[in-house]
């Protein structure tokens, strides 16, 4: 089995793992409660999200843990949406944003809110100037990913913070695919409310953290009892946050080794793709981008097809996001940096990371050659286009 979806989800690490085993059966206890065994590990999570705060340059009195990307994503916008409604009641987005993001704001939509959806260009870059022309008198907040989960794009974040603040807006960023692939610093790139996920960095499913600028008045989603500081309620997840610390921890350590190993993957994917297979386009921009996303299309191919062929050849990978997988509406993003229709139904999103090898491309590069070759002899509109070409393919 070749795994090729590390931005759907990723393995844990045995050390996350190990992490985490303690917290399970012995160190069990309610890390709330008074007794001393409770402190201790009290204690210990302290640690960790000191850890966690220190990767993004951030104070631990700022990380908020949460089940994940989705809640911390749902938490930012209606907490901000909420505590701010007196000030106003409209908000900024993108068009390319993760559905936990989009889904929230049709959301607030349905509640008298004013949802701005700002696009992208062909590159999937944020238009800065139309984000600062859409900021009127009673915008609250604008939420727009650091990057993107299907093409990879990384967003002129620190930009987009800048233009937030002189206006006095605040500025949520979802970072669930970015945290641990790139560099972030809050105060550097002017960022009010940050959202991650453990399990797209090797740790376990179900914990992320939101990240709140101090001084910052969210409203609270999760009422109970006094956990987060009293932000967020519910027993403090002990085994989770530990498996997340330790996931951060090597992440972080390893960010640059890594990346240079995988930038080298995905150049010998890349080459050999658009070497070996005709009419195919490479989705995104190739300077601002996640080292190891790929998002190809091919021309008279259905994507779902593809994957069923790739799945058969022991090929893990994607036609758009696991959300809009299983669908047959093309990815919201594709469509967004201008793919017509029947190009955005033939993409494939590739995402590596270090636990990949060079056989493994190879291998897929390969297959791909072959599954692209059988189901465009089985294209009518492949066969047209060649006759009028007057070409004969591979
Ligand atoms: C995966 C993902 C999410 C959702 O995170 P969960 O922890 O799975 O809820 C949100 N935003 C982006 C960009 C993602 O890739």
């Amino acid at each position: 089995m070749i795994y090729l979806d590390n931005a759907a989800t990723t393995r844990v690490k045995e050390e996350v793992m190990e992490a985490m085993m303690p917290y399970f059966c012995e160190k069990f206890y309610n890390p709330s409660s008074v007794y001393g065994p409770s402190r201790n590990i009290t204690k210990e999570i302290q640690e960790a999200r000191k850890k966690i705060a220190n990767s993004i340059g951030a104070d631990e009195n700022e990380i908020y843990f949460t089940s994940g990307g989705s809640e911390s994503d749902n938490w930012a916008i209606k907490g901000i949406a909420l505590s701010q409604q007196n000030k106003g009641k409209h908000i900024i987005t993108s068009k390319i944003e993760h559905h936990a993001v989009l889904e929230t704001c049709k959301e607030l939509e349905k509640q008298g809110y004013e949802i701005t959806y700002i696009n992208v260009n062909e590159e999937g870059i944020i238009n800065l100037e139309e984000l600062e022309q859409s900021i009127k008198e009673d915008t609250i907040l604008v939420s727009i990913m650091t990057a993107n989960n299907e093409i990879g794009v990384i967003e002129p974040i620190k930009e987009i913070g800048n233009i937030c603040h002189k206006h006095n807006v605040l500025f949520h960023t979802d970072a669930v695919q970015a945290y641990g692939n790139i560099e972030i610093n809050v105060e550097e790139m002017n960022i009010d409310l940050l959202s991650t996920s453990a399990h797209k960095i090797h740790g376990p499913k179900g914990i992320g953290f939101l990240y709140i600028k101090k001084g910052i008045k969210i409203d609270s989603l999760i009422n109970g009892g006094n956990q987060e500081k009293g932000k967020r309620a519910g027993t403090t997840n002990s085994a989770l946050i530990m498996g997340f610390a330790k996931a951060v921890e090597l992440k972080i350590k390893n960010m640059k080794t890594n990346n240079e190993y995988i930038l080298n993957l995905r150049n010998h994917l890349i080459k050999r793709i658009t070497k070996e297979i005709p009419y195919v386009k490479i989705n995104g921009s190739m300077e601002q981008r996640l080292p190891g996303n790929i998002n190809i299309s091919f021309r008279f191919i259905e994507g779902e097809g593809m994957l069923l062929k790739l799945d058969m050849a022991g090929i893990c990978a994607s036609s758009g996001s696991a959300c809009t997988s299983g669908s047959l509406d093309p990815s919201h993003v594709l469509l967004a940096i201008g793919l017509p229709h029947e190009i955005a139904h033939g993409s494939l999103r590739i995402s590596i990371n270090e636990e990949n090898t060079i056989e493994e491309i190879d291998y897929t590069v390969d297959e791909l050659k072959k599954i692209i070759n059988e189901l465009r002899m089985l294209s009518p509109l492949y066969e047209d286009f060649i006759k009028k070409e007057g070409k004969i393919n591979v």
